[in-house]
């Protein structure tokens, strides 16, 4: 340990200042570095240690006295080491050592080790003040608290009251006798959460409250408790856990590797790959497992096609689903259309070849479920209606309007017909149709008056096609091509 100790001269003088301030402090009376006792037992190891201090300190104008005493070990020779800087003023050479995650600086007197020296030098800072009295509390079977202007010691198993109040407000979280709750736990028993056992301590922050720091950490460097170690846990509560899953790196959490949340997310993390290498299908929306994806979908309250979409995708994907909001049914579907979207469009229009045309990979899984019920829709509708492999040009010009009236509607129609067709008998047959659509008049200067004549005269023919029942269709439309003048002949419909 001497080793590694730097000297370092360019200390700040502040620093310098306050150490030698510490030590007059002390010179003046050194009981004020004790902790407090709490109860009688813990009186009694106190006197003690005081009566042991209080010898070398009857010597503290003695510097041949001091000197010998610092030469030995234990806080008597730490004490004699900073009586002896009370008794040079000069500005003292600091060396610097690492104390959890701060660079302390300490000046060296004597033989005593470094932890009584900072400890002494430094006993107005909480934190490392305790570090002077650590083998006390191991040999003693003592606990230290110490914090803001307290410290105290007990032999009870007990956590001192104040004390409990102070880290409520300091890790912000509400307390109810010996526990220590973020708002949301109570709240929510579903609610995932980290689990922490000091001792008669115990406490509980909800994952969404879990931070950068190490909850653990940040309340053990304000105490001291003999064997803390083993009366400490921590672990996470969480429905996942019964799927015989277990809690990692506990170690590493409680020697302070890693914070509350990485402790918490790296164990997701784990979780979700062992599940999923198993093969296990349920379904995970924050925090609540359901056991299977019929009981999800049973809590999701959907209808159509977006009910049918998302129970194809669950029982096709053969691992477990996690979700961060079980509304937004497009995000779920978004998260495995790339893997499974053309399997559900097939299943749900039942044909392959429309799947795959409407099928894309990054656009909108709700809407590409949308055109392919529609495309299905009308390839339905139309299936009922006669149709006809190859027409003669007249006929299948009135063929295609009337079916695309009858599948996709008047404004389809409408669209098609915007532009005039090009050859007479077209154009009366065109103007016939925008008739028994009631879109006549405002077209009628596209047309020539012939055309126009006779259109008016198919319009009835026109309008009881465009009417047609399957059954009826066949006869409708080829009146309207003979009251047209056409000489088509229709084949036998296919
Ligand atoms: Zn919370």
């Amino acid at each position: 340990m001497r080793k590694r100790r730097s000297f370092v001269k360019t200390a700040p003088k502040s620093l310098e200042k306050r150490i030698l301030d510490n030590a007059f402090r002390i010179k003046e009376d050194f009981t004020i570095i004790l902790p407090k006792p709490l109860d009688e037992r813990s009186q009694k190891i106190i006197n003690k240690l005081k009566s042991r201090l209080e010898k070398v300190w009857e010597f503290r104008d003695d510097i041949k006295k001091l000197e010998k005493f610092s030469k030995g070990k234990g806080l008597e020779s730490a004490l004699a080491g900073v009586l002896l800087l009370a008794n040079n003023p000069k500005a003292p050479y600091l060396a610097r050592v690492k104390v959890g995650d701060r660079d302390v600086a300490y000046a060296i007197r004597g033989k005593a080790e470094k932890e009584k020296l900072i400890s002494l030098q430094h006993f107005d800072d909480p934190v490392l003040r305790i570090l002077g009295f650590v083998d006390l509390s191991r040999k003693k079977k003592l606990s230290l608290f110490s914090w803001k202007d307290n410290f105290l010691c007990s032999c009870s198993d007990e956590f001192p009251e104040d004390f409990l109040d102070f880290l409520s407000t300091h890790i912000n979280l509400k307390r109810e006798d010996h526990a220590l709750k973020c708002p949301h736990v109570e709240a929510n028993g579903e609610r995932e959460s980290l689990l922490i056992k000091l001792k008669s301590l115990s406490i509980e922050i909800c994952r969404k409250c879990l931070g950068d720091k190490n909850t653990v950490f940040e309340i053990t460097k304000y105490i001291c408790i003999p064997d803390l170690q083993k009366y400490t846990d921590v672990t996470i509560r969480s429905s996942l856990l019964k799927y015989n899953l277990e809690v990692g790196y506990k170690e590493d959490y409680l020697m302070g590797k890693m914070s509350d949340r990485e402790f918490f997310e790296r164990n997701f993390v784990e979780w979700k790959d062992k599940l999923k290498s198993e093969g296990k299908r349920i379904v995970y929306v924050e925090g609540k497992v359901y056991e299977d994806p019929a009981s999800f979908l049973k809590d999701l309250d959907l209808k159509g096609e977006e009910k049918k979409a998302l129970e194809i995708l669950l029982s096709n994907v053969a691992e477990p689903i996690f979700l961060d909001d079980k509304r937004k049914v497009n995000l779920i579907l978004k998260d495995y259309w790339r893997d499974y979207g053309e399997a559900i469009l097939t299943k749900l229009s039942g044909d392959s070849k429309l799947a795959r045309n409407v099928f894309d990979p990054s656009g909108s899984p709700v809407a590409q479920i949308r055109d392919v019920m529609e495309v299905r829709e009308r390839i339905k509708m139309i299936s009922e209606y006669p149709s006809y492999k190859e027409l003669p040009p007249i006929a299948r010009f009135i063929d295609e309007i009337a079916k695309e009236y009858i599948t996709r509607g008047k404004e389809k129609v409408l669209s098609i017909l915007s532009r005039p067709p090009e050859e007479t008998r077209k154009r009366s047959i065109a103007y016939a149709f925008l008739l028994a659509l009631g879109k006549a008049e405002e077209r009628k200067w596209q047309y020539r008056r012939e055309e126009i004549e006779f259109g008016e005269f198919l319009s009835g023919y026109a309008m009881k096609l465009l009417n047609s029942k399957p059954e009826e269709y066949h006869e409708n439309l080829k009146l309207f091509l003979s009251m047209s003048g056409v000489d088509e002949d229709l084949e036998n419909e296919q």
